[in-house]
């Protein structure tokens, strides 16, 4: 808690979930869960161990569901259950949940690119329907892409052909990078989108499923106290801000083919500029969000290079350069930022006038994830106090606060500014805050979209962000270099002093 700091009370509380979009789908009923590329990854770390948790709080009951791991690796049901055990077996689980969990686990080993591997999972999934007895209509089937992006169009022709459910919905999940820019985004959403309507698609951005991301659309919208501060008029800037302390460690291959924007900020922060800024939504529905998201997205301004600070760390020891570059996959003269500190400027009746800040960077001084609001100064100020420094602060490590002037306390009348804390950790004794992935599996299973980017909101997104990727791609645009463990080019504090925030 802050100095001086308060706390929210928690009182009532009520709930909310949106309808599937397509029809005749079915909430029950035997429900198989395919997971593409169960060697990989992502697999391991994120999609078994959300899996796992959905089933320990009793979302995935054992009578229903059967978990299917799929790719080209050869080994046994066993072998995939060993590796993925450890996992599991973390806080409070116990060992005999986790070898319930992995009995409904079944392997299933085949290429990508050819029909035996997935005639061969269509018949283990049949079977397990057959002995579920599944009714016209009650059978589900998930199919997790946990796979590189290049194989998504052909592992979706293979489903389409060998493993649609006849009696029962048919999802696709698919994992972020959809596509590199604007032109490879399209080509893959027509092929994929060829296949699949967009309500069978739910492209995961895993931000979306965090839980102060989810509260942003309650704070904004549930509380009268924000909705007439929320603009132009009394809001000076937003920042919202990605940090990490530590470097690409192993996976530079692939981060340089991404770097910093495509990885993070066109993605993940743009996604709560969104929420931050978007008009209040007609309903809960999917789709009215939606419909908000990519109106924010369509009004956002061309970006400007003087708005623009990007950023590669690198170390200098006895005159050895040491940093991203030292990465054997990482060519040695890479142009790929692992930082860029931008500015976008949002053309509408709300928000003409004031700067999003969207920084994002490896590699430096601490890790955090969080957004910033600073509010313009009283004005006629009696007290000579920093009203800039009114701001509300979501830390998406889970606490919201908001600092005030206040009296200081005693016989003097002077200011403090002081913090109203709600920190989930005090808050909420004893509550597990879900995994994003977690609550995004549940919501592919219920039908809901809410939290899933629509197809035109992937393509406003590379709309904004294009541009700038090709001008870097081609060597127009430099990143400078910053010390490993910094707080990222001085530049970007120079940007953002520009651009009116204030540092507190
Ligand atoms: P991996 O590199 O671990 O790949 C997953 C599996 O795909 C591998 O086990 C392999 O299985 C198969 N595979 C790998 N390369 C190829 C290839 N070139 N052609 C065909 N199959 C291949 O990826 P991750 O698990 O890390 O990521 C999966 C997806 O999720 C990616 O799109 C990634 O960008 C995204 N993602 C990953 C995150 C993470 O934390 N790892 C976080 C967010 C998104 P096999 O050889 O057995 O078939």
């Amino acid at each position: 808690m802050g100095s001086g700091g308060g706390q929210w009370i928690v009182e009532k509380r009520s709930s909310f979930r949106s309808e599937p979009l397509e029809v005749n789908v079915s909430e029950t009923g035997c429900l198989s869960i395919v997971v593409l590329g169960a060697s990989g990854d992502l697999a391991k770390k994120k999609t078994f161990p959300a899996l796992f948790n959905l089933y320990r709080q009793g979302f995935l009951q054992s009578n229903e569901v059967h978990i299917f791991g799929y790719a080209r690796t050869k080994i046994s049901d066993d072998d995939l259950r060993n590796r993925i055990r450890s996992y599991l077996e973390k806080g409070s689980a116990k060992s005999e949940e986790v070898s319930e969990f992995l009995q409904l686990i079944k392997y299933v080993s085949g290429s990508y690119d050819t029909e035996g591997g997935f005639r061969m999972l269509d018949k283990e999934i049949s079977l397990h329907e057959e002995f579920r007895n599944s009714t016209e209509g009650s059978s589900r089937r998930l199919f997790y892409l946990a796979l590189p992006p290049s194989v998504y169009p052909v592992v979706c022709r293979m489903i389409k052909l060998c493993c649609m459910n006849k009696c029962g919905w048919t999802r696709i999940v698919v994992e972020k990078p959809f596509g590199k820019d604007l032109d490879s985004a399209e080509k893959l959403s027509n092929q994929i989108g060829e296949l699949f309507e967009e309500p069978q698609l739910y492209r995961i951005d895993h931000y979306l499923g965090k839980e102060l991301v989810q509260n942003l659309l309650v704070l904004r919208f549930a509380n009268r106290f924000f909705l007439p501060l929320w603009n132009r008029d009394n809001i000076d800037n937003v920042q919202i801000v990605f940090r990490e302390d530590f470097g690409t460690e192993g996976r530079g291959g692939y981060f340089d083919e991404y770097g910093i924007i495509r990885d993070i900020i066109q993605n993940h922060l743009l996604q709560v500029l969104c929420l931050v800024a978007m008009e209040k939504p007609v309903s809960l529905k999917p789709e009215h969000i939606r419909d908000e998201k990519v109106k924010v997205l369509q009004s956002v301004m061309p970006i400007k290079d003087e708005e623009v600070v990007l950023g590669q760390y690198n170390e200098v020891v006895l005159g050895q350069y040491h940093g991203y570059r030292d990465d054997s996959k990482v060519p040695d003269h890479s142009n790929t930022p692992t930082f860029a500190s931008i500015i976008l400027r949002i053309h509408n009746e709300r928000w003409e006038g004031v700067p999003f800040i969207l920084k994002a960077g490896k590699a430096l001084s601490s890790k955090k994830a969080d957004i910033r609001v600073q509010f313009k100064d009283v004005p006629g100020d009696i007290f000579n106090c920093m009203s800039s420094n009114h701001a509300i602060r979501i830390l998406l490590d889970h606490s919201i606060r908001k600092s005030m002037s206040v009296k200081q306390p005693g016989l003097e009348m002077s200011t403090v500014q002081s913090e109203l804390d709600l920190s989930y950790k005090q808050r909420y004794h004893g509550v597990t805050i879900p995994d994003a992935y977690e609550r995004l599996l549940l919501d592919t299973i219920h039908g809901d979209q809410q939290h899933f980017v629509r197809r035109d909101e992937l393509k406003a997104a590379w709309d904004i962000f294009t541009p700038l990727l090709h001008r870097i791609d081609i060597g127009e645009l430099k990143p400078i270099s910053y010390q490993q463990g910094s707080r990222g080019p001085a530049e970007a504090d120079e940007l953002l002093l520009r651009a009116g925030y204030i540092r507190t």
